[in-house]
């Protein structure tokens, strides 16, 4: 498994009064899941892409696997990282079967295993390969076009999984269903998830340790589903 661990990360955006993130010390441990709720504007989604390296701390360290992140290059942060937000992030000139094949394809999968690969993910999330493999994103509703994300994200096998209020627009009985499915990849493949949602229900579900943000991300609990429902 692969421990992520922020010490002291901050983030200051240009321009702003006060930083997004102050101070963040925290460990992932390796093949949990970990939920971050917290109110809109705490700085999860900050936290989350510096995780990724989409943005720089402006001060601090983070690790993923004992490996510090800024000497990871791209390749080696997508062969270690999946990514899935709310937004779903689609290449809009991609078919969903190129969206879910990308990472494969970067880091070098043959075409026959990515092929492979695209129609065992897409029934993942309930996708019937046959009818959606070939449309673009535009042609699907929202909740469809967060399931394609999903998808995206596990394709490569990743040990680490970065979600970003996945299944927001995903109706909720597909939305169970995808709970189940990642709650099996953590158990049985070991996968360490960083998940956020304001779905309280869901951060229980899904989280081993659930951590409560506030201003700042500031953690404000840090504690077992069980211990937080007893505070
Ligand atoms: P959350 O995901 O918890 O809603 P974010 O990480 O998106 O929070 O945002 C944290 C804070 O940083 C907010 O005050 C937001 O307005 C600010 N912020 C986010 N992205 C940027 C940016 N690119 N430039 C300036 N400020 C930003
Ligand atoms: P949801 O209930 O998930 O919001 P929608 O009502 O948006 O779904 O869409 C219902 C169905 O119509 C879905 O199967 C979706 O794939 C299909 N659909 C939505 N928009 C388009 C489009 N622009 N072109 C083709 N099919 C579409």
């Amino acid at each position: 498994g692969v421990e992520i661990h922020l010490d002291n990360v901050s983030k200051r955006y240009p321009g702003q009064r006060t930083a997004a993130v102050d101070e963040v010390t925290m460990t992932i441990p390796a093949g949990e899941t970990v939920v971050f709720v917290g109110p809109s504007g705490c700085g999860k989604t900050t936290t989350m892409k510096m995780i990724n390296r989409l943005i720089e701390p402006s001060a601090g360290r983070i690790t993923i696997g004992g490996e510090d992140a800024l000497k990871l290059d791209p390749d080696q942060l997508r062969r270690r990282i999946g990514y899935a937000i709310q937004q779903a992030g689609l290449f809009p000139h991609m078919t969903v079967g190129q969206n879910v094949g990308v990472v494969p394809g970067l880091v070098g999968w043959d075409k026959n295993k990515i092929a492979d690969r695209v129609e065992e993910m897409l029934d993942l999330v309930g996708l019937e390969p046959g009818e959606f493999r070939d449309r673009y994103p535009r042609q699907l509703s929202g909740g469809q076009q967060q399931r394609v994300g999903v998808a995206r994200a596990l394709a490569a096998d990743p040990p680490v999984l970065l979600m970003d209020e996945p299944f927001g627009a995903v109706d909720p009985i597909t939305r169970g269903n995808l709970q189940d499915q990642l709650l099996r990849l953590q158990s049985e493949l070991g996968k360490t998830i960083v998940f956020v949602t304001h779905d309280f229900d869901e951060a229980v579900k899904l989280g081993d340790r659930i951590a409560v943000l506030g201003d700042r991300s500031k953690i404000l609990q840090y504690d077992t589903p069980d211990a937080i429902l007893a505070n």
